[in-house]
């Protein structure tokens, strides 16, 4: 049965949330604070998370950026009631799949949830663990990059914009084919974000690492 962790400190809401995904057939559980996400996401298999920005204590960007950090792997949609779209950006940039902004209409928010478990699982399912061009490998499922035998820490949008590349290689990406494999989201197309990330890219590989490939878009160095 499907898992998905609630970390959400309002009662009212997290019980409104839990009654109608059980009604859906899947297993919740609520983690009221930070401490007890952290420690739920670690030691038990949930699914996914749903991921309340105002918990007490501490931010839920920052509970997004140590459990990224972290290395949890599972698919994270980020509940708000803020729409200010900073908080919007800095959460998909944080390693976050997907938002919801409060009030939301309970059917949209299962209908995010199934297209996120739906795209993990043939995520899973149709790679091998490992992948490898010249002399970078990445591991899928432990999420870790080893480039010319060194092993170097990428947060998740810097991994999955490598995966990309990886996964075509000799081929040239276009921005907006980046912006859509990578952040998934309608993105302003003047957004320089995908630049922004392939800078993050060359520092930790090499300035090689990604060419540009002028009026189109990037290509694996060779
Ligand atoms: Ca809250």
């Amino acid at each position: 049965m499907t898992s998905i962790l609630i970390a959400e400190d309002e009662p009212r809401i997290a019980s409104f949330l839990e009654k109608g995904l059980k009604a859906k057939g899947f297993n919740t559980a609520v983690a009221p604070d930070a401490a007890a996400v952290m420690q739920m996401v670690f030691n038990d298999n949930f699914d996914l998370l749903l991921l309340d920005l105002g918990l007490p204590e501490k931010d839920g960007l920052e509970v997004l950026e140590e459990l990224r950090g972290q290395g949890a792997d599972l698919p994270i949609i980020i509940l708000t009631a803020r729409d200010d779209i900073n908080d919007k950006i800095a959460g998909l940039e944080g390693g976050a799949d997907d938002y919801v902004t409060k009030p939301f209409r309970f059917e949209e928010l299962v209908a995010r949830i199934n297209l996120r478990l739906r795209s993990n699982q043939t995520t899973s399912n149709n790679k091998s663990s490992l992948l490898q061009v010249g002399q970078i490998i990445l591991d899928l499922r432990t999420r870790k990059v080893e480039y010319k035998g060194k092993q170097i820490e990428l947060p998740a949008k810097e991994f999955t914009l490598l995966e990309t590349f990886m996964e075509h290689p000799g081929q040239v990406m276009t921005r907006e084919q980046l912006l859509d494999r990578v952040w998934g989201y309608d993105y302003d197309p003047g957004s320089n974000i995908v630049d922004v990330y392939i800078g993050y890219l060359r520092k930790k590989l090499s300035s090689k690492a990604i060419e540009t490939v002028r009026g189109v878009g990037y290509r694996l160095g060779r």
